[in-house]
């Protein structure tokens, strides 16, 4: 942490990051660049009065990770942000009120998008196979309740596929958004809940389809809780060997596909071959947009901004969907896929948005 704030002192304002920046691309407001959330930190870490501004540049911040690498020095602001958001909330300054709707939904249903827990699985496309397993298909609210092509075409193609594995009727949420909106006791409690039931389930591998879902079982639980038993993989790691493996058949052959890099799975995790890999497989044509795998553009939706924010996570969507020439865009994060499609809605566009197991079961079928 303390390494963290000296980091802050480095900033000559140079304005390298700026062009990269989502946020400030669109608002061209300085508070709502990276400049202005080191400014901000700076004023949070002091302990002095912290000013409305300050407040709106750390919430809006998608945690992208575009800036760091464009930094001189590096400096990491989307930690810096996380670090802050915790200090907010230590002094009373945060979360928002729409945060804190989401919160209390949250608190209430076990999941992030005000969905009816009795209908999380109104997605399966058969009845619920109740098979125990100590590989779990994690499915998350997004794909359970907003994206269920998502939900449907992963779990049709993990069977397909021939992977044991089991679904809870009951899954509830990883609890991300706690842990980005600064309420990090939240977030331990639901991690832990999550861990434990995982535990008593004998769980050993959990297989994920959001980008959100997949860091914060990775990164977070063990950053919060220690060493996990379980092993955390998304499903775009085990596609390309399990469609090899398997000897897949062609049947449908599917024309081309613009695929978008979610910001966490591929910046923070490196997975840009292993998508393109497993499309190409099932001989789909792979287009990219202009820029694409380390300079991918945020969705707008990432870094609990959107529930704040939206007419800005709008128009980031909108500005990646302008990129897009040829075929569906298709993502590997169930969250960047719902903020793509509900943006294609608002603005009118006919662009068609598909998670990444949708063209691959299409071909396969
Ligand atoms: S993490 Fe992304 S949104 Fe946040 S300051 Fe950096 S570039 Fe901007
Ligand atoms: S690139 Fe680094 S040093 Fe330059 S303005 Fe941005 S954060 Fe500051």
């Amino acid at each position: 942490m303390t390494e963290l704030v000296e980091s802050l002192e480095l900033c000559d304002e140079c304005r390298a990051c700026l062009d990269g920046c989502p946020t400030y691309k669109i608002t061209e407001n300085i508070d709502f660049s990276p400049i202005g959330r080191i400014r901000a930190s700076k004023m949070i870490f002091k302990g002095g009065e912290v000013t409305h501004q300050a407040v709106a540049s750390i919430y809006s911040c998608h945690e992208c990770y575009l800036c760091p690498d464009a930094c001189p020095y590096q400096i990491d602001v989307p930690e810096v942000v996380a670090q802050s958001r915790v200090e907010l909330v230590k002094r009373g300054l945060g979360p928002l009120e729409r945060h804190n709707k989401v919160i209390e939904g949250m608190r209430k249903l076990d999941n992030a998008v005000n969905g009816d827990p009795a209908k999380r699985l109104d997605w399966l496309p058969e009845e619920s196979p109740r098979q125990a397993s100590s590989t779990l298909f994690y499915v998350g609210c997004l794909a359970s309740y907003l994206v269920k092509d998502a939900a449907i075409s992963s779990y049709l193609l993990l069977k397909k596929l021939g992977v044991d594995f089991m679904i809870l009727d009951d899954e509830g949420c990883c609890g991300i958004y706690y842990h980005e909106v600064g309420r990090l006791d939240l977030a331990r409690e639901k991690f832990k809940e999550n861990a434990d039931r995982f535990k008593k389930l004998g769980i050993k591998r959990v297989i994920l389809i959001c980008g959100g879902c997949y860091h914060c079982f990775k990164r977070l639980y063990p950053e919060l809780l220690g060493d996990m038993d379980f092993e955390v993989v998304h499903i775009v790691e085990i596609l390309p060997a399990l469609l090899r493996e398997r000897g897949i058949k062609i049947e449908r052959k599917l024309t081309e596909v613009t695929y978008h890099d979610p910001c966490r799975l591929g910046r923070l995790e490196g997975f840009y071959e292993e998508p393109r890999e497993a499309l190409k497989l099932c001989g789909i044509k792979v287009n990219e947009i202009p820029s694409c795998r380390e300079n991918a553009p945020c969705c707008g939706g990432g870094g609990a901004v959107r529930s704040v924010y939206r007419d800005l996570s709008l128009k980031i969507g909108a500005g990646v969907l302008d990129q897009v020439s040829v075929g569906p865009l298709v993502t590997s994060c169930s969250f960047c896929n719902f903020n793509f499609s509900y943006t294609a809605r608002k603005i009118g566009s006919d662009k068609r948005i598909a998670y990444i197991t949708e063209p691959i079961l299409g071909a396969l079928s």
